[in-house]
């Protein structure tokens, strides 16, 4: 579902988008030279790997083949070293298209209490970095947090990563709180993410839908970085 967005949504920016399938029992090595291929072209701008690749691929090595200024998806080492540090760089685009989303809304973050729940390299990790660099004073809470509770119940903004279906419901909101949920499931009375949206309605003031919230924010935010990429590659001197 999200491939087949994403590539309608280059073709719809004038970008172009070139697609390379690979079979199921690709070669490491196979994928490396297809990533290889394309970091040498000029003609490309941005490069992302569809994640989750198939068992026999090591997944970080060959998103580190990705030169960072054609990094879309902002996962290689080196783009999370320059989020780490608050420097210019490409930045993951689920975690970007949650700033912009609580930035269309007004939702302030300067000071505000940031919850992050869920901790991955895709999605939570960069959120807590992202709300940092924006003033938020925020709290990483995962698998471990012992008393999650607790921890969601004094947030201001809470941002759900965590891939379990219906984790959050009303126990777990202050009143008044803005609510992004990142998870999507398949469920047979439709798609829902991570939160219980439906029983939030009286506590949260601001909560995102599922489907129609983050998602399509996030291939927003793909091409706003391709566009930065093609940017940087053309003024490295002069990225902004
Ligand atoms: P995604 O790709 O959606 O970010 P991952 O499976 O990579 O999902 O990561 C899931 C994250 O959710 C992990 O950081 C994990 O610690 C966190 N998580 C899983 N279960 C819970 C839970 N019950 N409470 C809090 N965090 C959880």
């Amino acid at each position: 579902m999200y491939v087949a967005n994403k590539r309608r949504s280059v073709r719809e920016a004038g970008m172009r988008d070139v697609h390379r399938s690979l079979p199921q029992g690709a070669t490491q090595k196979q994928v490396a030279a297809c990533i290889d291929e394309l970091a040498a072209d000029p003609h490309i701008s941005g490069i992302l790997l569809q994640l989750p690749l198939p068992g026999q691929l090591d997944a970080a090595s060959l998103i580190d083949r990705i030169p960072v200024g054609k990094d879309v998806d902002g996962l290689t080492t080196a783009s999370a070293g320059l989020l780490a540090r608050g420097e210019y760089g490409l930045r993951p685009c689920t975690p970007s298209g949650v700033i912009e989303l609580l930035n269309s809304a007004g939702v302030p973050t300067k000071g505000a209490h940031a919850v992050v729940v869920g901790r991955s390299q895709l999605v939570g990790r960069p959120m807590a970095q992202l709300l940092l660099l924006r003033d938020a004073t925020t709290t990483l809470a995962h698998r471990h947090t012992t008393d999650l509770t607790a921890v969601t119940r004094t947030a201001d903004i809470l941002v759900v990563a965590t891939g379990i279906c219906g984790l959050i419901g009303p126990e777990h909101v202050k009143p008044g709180a803005t609510v992004i949920d990142v998870g999507i499931h398949r469920t047979p009375t439709g798609l829902t993410g991570d939160v219980r949206a439906g029983e939030l309605n009286s506590i949260a003031s601001l909560i995102t839908p599922v489907p129609g919230g983050v998602g399509p924010m996030t291939i927003a935010m793909l091409m706003a970085n391709t566009l930065q990429a093609a940017r940087w590659t053309h003024h490295p001197a002069h990225p902004h």
